[in-house]
């Protein structure tokens, strides 16, 4: 296929990688630079201090060259041992393919498998945790925010969970399309690995997994006999300390990264999420005006990040992304595995605007339509505009 000739802005709704501030993009053209000077190890350093209350961790972040899946892989190959037992729920494509990932390394993986749309359930975790009175659970694992489904899960009640049962496994979580974008309290809900990646609530691109790592986790690394190479954890010590990596860094994305965290401070971390949450609950109010459901299995679950919504069964939503793409130069995401032309998601993450939602949501309108879906030409705009017209703002720090 030729490419057609496009004009104006390339719409991504995708959720991640996100829209890039302009400022962040200037920031990473920078000429290579010595990565092991005299001021690289600072200038890092001040990454990681400005990271973690993103993270809301007090304890350790590190940036490890890769992309959020590398992170997980960090986070297992360094704390868990061979032959271990975890439980996991798989409810989405993002926590299966993790799922997937921690059996492929060799440990024996405890699953839950839930419908697709479900929030980690966390009362089965707890029976499960009760039943585990010889702690054969090295670990609990949760897709904080299923990217898959637009499905955010209870952490904190997880972290419940484990304390009722007494048990000490430690908790892993997946916050790649929640940290950054929704409050994430690594420290409060007791996590001891917490991961994501540089291009979905961070604003840049992809090419750092970053990990937020409790003490205890720090500690398992110590003992913990599975093989580890490029990413052990005993070789990034040093970056705490004095901010420098083991091997060669990506610092133009270091340099986005400065940029887009001193975004995040200067809006106030909570005016970040009050935002992510205004703008989803816009884009929720259209999907019901569409009489379209979300693949979320109830509001209480509805991410603030992504909306995966459910077409009509006789519309295909592969059709819906089609028609975007080809016809309207914009990009939702599509539907996943066995999501496949059942849904097409609207990310809602990062650098992002009431106008930029409503944006979607009109070109979202004419694809469903010319995709075969009855859904009347403004109305999820309109329900949208409601919603932010009246949504109360939360000042923004800088000002
Ligand atoms: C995007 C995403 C991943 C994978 O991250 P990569 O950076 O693509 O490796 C993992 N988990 C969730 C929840 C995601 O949204």
């Amino acid at each position: 296929m030729t490419k057609p000739f496009r004009t104006g802005t390339n719409h991504l709704f995708i959720p991640g990688p996100t829209n890039v501030p302009e400022a962040v993009r200037r920031a990473m053209n920078v000429a290579q630079e010595d990565q092991r000077g005299p001021e690289f190890g600072a200038f890092v350093l001040g990454l990681i201090r400005d990271l973690k209350p993103v993270f809301g961790t007090t304890q350790r972040v590190m940036l490890i060259p890769g992309s959020g899946s590398a992170a997980w892989e960090a986070a297992i190959v360094n704390t868990l041992s061979p032959g271990d037992r975890v439980l996991m729920a798989r409810h989405g494509q993002f926590s299966t393919l993790w799922a997937k990932m921690a059996a492929d390394l060799g440990l024996e993986v405890e699953l839950v498998d839930l419908a697709w749309g479900a929030g980690t359930p966390v009362n089965e975790f707890a029976r499960r945790l009760g039943a585990d009175r010889e702690g054969k659970i090295k670990a609990v694992f949760v897709t904080h925010n299923e990217t898959a489904t637009g499905v955010t899960s209870n952490v904190a009640g997880v972290r419940q969970a484990l304390d009722s049962a007494l048990h000490d496994a430690m908790l892993f979580v997946d916050g790649v399309s929640s940290i950054g974008s929704m409050p994430f309290e690594m420290d409060e809900w007791g996590v001891d690995l917490a991961v994501t990646g540089s291009q979905k609530g961070l604003m840049c691109p992809a090419g750092l997994g970053i990990l937020g790592v409790s003490d205890k986790a720090m500690k398992a690394s110590k003992t913990a006999t599975m093989r580890r190479g490029f990413f052990a954890f005993a070789d990034f010590e040093l970056q705490a300390a004095q901010g420098y990596f083991p091997h060669t860094p990506p610092t133009p994305v270091l340099h986005g990264l400065r940029v887009a965290l001193d975004r995040l401070h200067a809006e106030g971390l909570p005016a970040v999420f009050a935002r992510h949450a205004r703008l989803a609950q816009g884009v929720r109010a259209a999907v019901a005006a569409w009489g379209l459901e979300t693949c979320a299995e109830s509001a209480a679950l509805a991410s603030n990040s992504v909306t995966a919504v459910r077409v009509p069964p006789h519309v295909d939503a592969r059709e819906v992304i089609r028609i975007g793409y080809e016809r309207y130069n914009t990009s939702f995401g599509s539907g996943l595995a066995q999501l496949a032309g059942k849904v097409f998601r609207i990310g809602h993450l990062g650098d992002l605007n009431e106008g930029m939602c409503l944006t979607a949501i009109a070109l979202a309108e004419m694809c469903l339509r010319e995709a075969g879906a009855d859904v009347a030409l403004g109305s999820g705009v309109a329900a949208a505009q409601a919603v932010y017209e009246h949504a109360p703002r939360l000042a923004l720090a800088a000002e």
